[in-house]
């Protein structure tokens, strides 16, 4: 039985929980599949792939978080038709019994935060983000994601990096609840004096130039992966992340946002927008990308990026 059904922790704590060991999971398939050697690559569109293990770890985590949660809306990249064969891809190693992270459950949730019913709740599943610089073999920027929004805002968010690797365990995961705590990582602020944006690496255009120009950085980390821009302003690496063009899509967003506002950053569009994450939502992020690291000036942003 998966924690997603057998604890009384609260609905939010369980869900993160869960989250947390799926994505685990999620991130071994992805290794395995870049080790088979076969990516199956498809062209979805312009400048957007899906490999087979995008389409795999999709597979694995709708159908683990659906059989948690049912009632649960899951939205996820790869759309509702992805079915594929998972054998050779999991083994008993890959997928522990006990949840990663054993002390969310145990977390005290604010009143507001006790009464969510499974029903309004809608998560959003980028299963490999950075699915372009996967298939050139820069794996340290992919990220597997899952955001958790209610009443169309995130409360609870996982990042997954299956590439990184310390102490030899292969892969990291991270979770925020915004309000209630963070866990997998060290919060680090950015450099003082110093302004370190990071911004697409594929994606560029003369609006997200003229507005990098505009902000005078210190230095551009231009990285691939909404994921991996998220982890590195919670490293502390990056004070801020600016994207000014619509591309990156809700379930791009809605668990860095998590993340973020558990340790005090901010995200919102470039005009300071709240994105919203209810299920009929559009799935372009329309308005950009604006993110600041714990401690950064929003607003300082928001006022110099040229309208
Ligand atoms: P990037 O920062 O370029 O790695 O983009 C972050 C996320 O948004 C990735 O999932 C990209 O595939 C997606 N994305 C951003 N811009 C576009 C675009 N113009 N077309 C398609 N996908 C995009
Ligand atoms: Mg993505
Ligand atoms: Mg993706």
């Amino acid at each position: 039985m998966s924690v997603g059904e057998s604890t009384n922790a609260p609905l939010l704590l369980r869900l993160v929980s869960e989250a947390c060991t799926t994505a685990n999971t999620a991130g071994s398939i992805v290794r395995k599949v870049l080790l088979s050697g076969e990516l199956g690559v498809v062209d979805k569109g312009v400048n957007d792939l899906q490999t087979k293990a995008d389409r795999c770890a999709q597979y694995y985590i709708v159908q683990r978080l659906k059989r948690c949660f049912p009632k649960a809306t899951i939205i996820g990249e790869e759309g509702d038709d992805v079915s594929e064969n998972l054998e050779g891809l999991l083994s008993p190693a890959t997928t522990p019994p006990e949840p990663l992270f054993p002390e969310i459950l145990n977390k005290s949730v604010p009143e507001k935060l006790l009464s969510i019913s499974e029903e309004n709740v809608v998560i959003w599943v980028d299963p490999l983000d950075g699915t372009q610089e996967f298939t050139k073999g820069l794996v340290g920027h992919v990220t597997t994601l899952i955001g958790i929004a209610v009443d169309a805002r995130p409360v609870g968010g996982v990042i997954h990096q299956p590439f990184y690797e310390a102490d030899g365990v292969k892969g990291r995961t991270m979770y925020g609840i915004p309000e209630v705590g963070h866990g997998g990582f060290t919060v680090t602020p950015p450099p003082e004096g110093k302004r370190i944006i990071t911004t697409t690496r594929s994606h560029s255009n003369q609006r997200v130039e003229a507005t990098l120009a505009a902000l005078q950085p210190d230095e551009i980390l231009r990285v691939g992966g909404a994921g991996h821009k998220a982890v590195l302003l919670i490293e502390g690496r990056a004070h801020a992340y600016v994207f000014a063009s619509p591309g990156c899509k809700k379930w791009d967003t809605c668990a860095p946002e998590a993340v973020l506002v558990s340790i005090g950053g901010i995200l919102t569009d470039m005009d300071g927008i709240p994105y919203r994450y209810s299920k009929d939502v559009e799935h372009v992020n329309q308005g950009g990308l604006l993110a600041t690291a714990p401690g950064v000036d929003h607003s300082w942003y928001l006022k110099s990026i040229p309208k």
